[in-house]
């Protein structure tokens, strides 16, 4: 028989689960405590369950982890963590410390399959989603390993967190509980490029901050730059994001970023601008990253300044996002986790690999 491994299983199917095996529903916050608030991974050693309970655990279920397979650390003291799955493949986390916080860019799927045109993940295509477990571990096991430093959690690295909801779900309600890891919603974020019907599912099921992937003023523009946009035109998409239940005193964030020549022209942040007035609203900029082989180049800094002096004079709330960790492709876009990028038929292989 297969095992489960318990952090697969989100807070109501641990209930389940538990009662499953003749037991009361709460001892599944017994047993949440134990994994995530103490860090235990023996039945064994959970003294205050019984031994038949115990005994039955073993036998059912297992709580298995990551493994961390390296660390590297930038000049700027972002870390970079790729971790080795049980299938062979690799992902990777970045922590990046700024302004006294420590956040922790986690990733939801290996590979992605919405092909943006900038992105390196991108390029590698669809590989597989992340198990609720595999997203979890990120945060536990890099979290374990700086101390218990890490103070917010973005859903900003590898895959698309809303393309693989079931899990990226059950991760948060885990992420969130106050009897299991407690992690405050507020300083959670959810980016996502805009698949419209998912974050309006998303929004059902759960309050976090949600960070959307606008990266173009126009539909022409967006569908050649993520092709997700023929599907959800962007007027759609905004009016959806607008809906979203983010936190008590928390805005919906909008991402752009600015590729020179591509969409960064002063024309560019007026649509932009026309855009959001009257969207409650920030807006993050980032100039892109540029990583081999993405045929883009980040555009000079007096172009973003530029950019963003437009979009202040809407009344917006821009931010410019700066760039860290890139001499360890460990930016926003430069996550590929050494997979080939360019052997069309590593990618095609890559694309026919079945979901487990
Ligand atoms: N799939 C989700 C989350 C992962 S991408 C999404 O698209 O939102 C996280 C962020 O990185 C997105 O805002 C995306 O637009 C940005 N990004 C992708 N490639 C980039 C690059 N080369 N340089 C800068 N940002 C990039
Ligand atoms: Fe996927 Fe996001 Fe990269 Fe687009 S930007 S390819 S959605 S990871």
């Amino acid at each position: 028989m297969n095992k489960i491994n318990i952090k697969d299983l989100g807070p109501e199917e641990l209930e389940d689960f538990v009662i499953n095996l003749g037991e009361k529903s709460y001892r599944a916050t017994q047993l949440g405590k134990w994994i995530y608030k103490r860090g235990v991974s023996s039945f064994d050693k959970m003294t205050d369950l019984s031994k038949d309970f115990r005994a039955s655990l073993s036998q059912a279920a297992t709580i298995s982890s990551l493994k961390m397979i390296e660390e590297r650390i930038s000049f700027d003291g972002t870390k970079k963590y790729i971790f080795g799955l049980f299938d062979g493949n690799r992902i990777e986390s970045v922590l990046i410390p700024e302004n006294g916080r420590n956040t922790l860019c986690i990733s939801a799927q290996v590979g992605c399959a919405l092909g943006c045109t900038f992105c390196l993940t991108g390029r590698v295509g669809r590989i597989r989603n992340l198990k609720t477990s595999e997203i979890l571990d990120q945060f536990l096991e890099v979290n374990n390993r700086n101390n218990g430093s890490v103070t917010n959690i973005v859903f900003m690295g590898m895959g698309e967190p809303l393309d693989n909801l079931e899990n990226t779900v059950k991760a948060l309600k885990t992420f969130t509980h106050p009897d299991f890891i407690g992690f405050s919603p507020k300083r959670i974020t959810v980016s996502t490029s805009g698949i419209v019907p998912k974050i309006r599912e998303l929004g059902k099921q759960i309050s976090v901050n949600l960070s959307v992937s606008l990266n173009a003023p126009t539909d022409e523009l967006r569908n050649e730059i993520m092709p997700i946009n023929k599907k959800y035109p962007i007027r759609e998409l905004i009016e959806e994001s607008a809906r979203f239940p983010v936190p008590r005193r928390k805005t919906l964030t909008f991402e752009y970023v600015l590729i020179n020549g591509v969409n960064d022209s002063d024309e560019d942040a007026r649509k932009l601008g026309d855009l959001l007035m009257g969207v409650r609203c920030k807006v993050n900029l980032i100039p892109f990253n540029e990583a081999y082989p993405l045929p883009y180049k980040s555009p000079p800094d007096e172009r973003v300044f530029g950019f963003q002096k437009v979009l202040l004079s809407y009344g917006l709330h821009v931010r410019i996002r700066k760039n860290r960790g890139r001499d360890i492709l460990g930016a926003c876009g430069q996550l590929a986790a050494d997979y080939p990028l360019n052997n069309k038929r590593a990618y095609k292989f890559s694309n026919q690999v079945k979901e487990d």
